[in-house]
């Protein structure tokens, strides 16, 4: 399976998919039509699925437009049915999808918005996380609790290492200098900073991550680390309770 970066507003990413032995095309948020609309036409490309993972309008703006024009088949989450709209498709925690001779599987991943669903491509090992998992964060808790979320998280981390993890925006950087503040001995963090780092200074991208990297560099997945744990000054308490702190910290973080 194919995948094309679409930036999109700020710091938005759009993805394009194709799956090469059916031919099918999606997107998955398409906040805006245009630069999904101008990326086919160079590649003489036309949708079949639109996949969303929550409701935010800087994920699901262009959907209608691009539907009406490709008659391609929305798909989201059945909880979010009342505010995704032309949902064809509507899916819950479990349910598997298919994208011409792929399959992904649907994670409800509650904690940024109430519906937030994951896509996880099983035979591809990727996986579209939305506002939930970002490449060393995650999205703000604007629908959800700390509790929900931090499940929400360990589903996403117990896929494989090699899983590409597709997310919502090039957060990556202001992210991993948050995560230096809460766990700055980690090895691998800075190593991965330091990438970004040279990443960023020629604008390139910093996604996909994957599931491995993640692990062993995210904070918000780190919650139940001995390391992480000590460097807040909560050796030993609950891992739910150091990714509230986690979180709240992330919150009023100015870096
Ligand atoms: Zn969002």
């Amino acid at each position: 399976m194919e995948v094309i970066l679409v930036p999109a507003f700020a710091d938005n990413y759009i993805y394009v998919l194709r799956d090469a032995a059916s031919g099918k095309v999606g997107v998955v948020d398409p906040g805006e039509a245009a630069p999904v609309q101008a990326e086919l036409e160079r590649r003489g490309w036309s949708l079949t699925h639109i996949f969303l993972t929550h409701h935010h309008d800087d994920h699901i703006g262009g959907a209608a437009e691009l539907k009406a024009r490709h008659r391609a088949s929305v798909v989201g989450a059945r909880a979010d049915a009342h505010r995704i709209p032309g949902l064809d498709v509507a899916l819950g925690d479990g349910d598997r999808t298919v994208f011409g001779e792929q399959t992904a599987r649907v994670f409800a991943v509650p904690g940024h918005t109430s519906g937030h669903i994951a896509f996880w491509f099983e035979a591809a090992e990727t996986l579209f996380s939305g506002d939930t998992l970002f490449s060393l964060g995650c999205g703000r808790l604007f629908e959800g609790t700390p509790a929900q979320m931090w499940e929400s998280l360990q589903s996403l981390r117990a896929l494989t290492d090699q899983t590409r993890v597709y997310c919502g925006h090039e957060y990556t950087q202001s992210n991993g200098r948050f995560a230096l503040t809460v766990d700055p001995a980690n090895a691998a963090l800075h190593r991965r900073m330091e990438e970004v780092a040279a990443l960023r200074e020629r604008n390139q991208p910093t996604i996909p991550t994957t599931v491995g990297m993640e692990r062993r560099t995210n904070p918000f997945l780190r919650a139940d680390d001995p390391g992480v744990q000590a460097a807040i000054g909560m050796a030993g308490a609950p891992a739910v309770e150091v990714f509230a702190e986690l979180r709240r910290r992330k919150d009023h973080f100015r870096g």
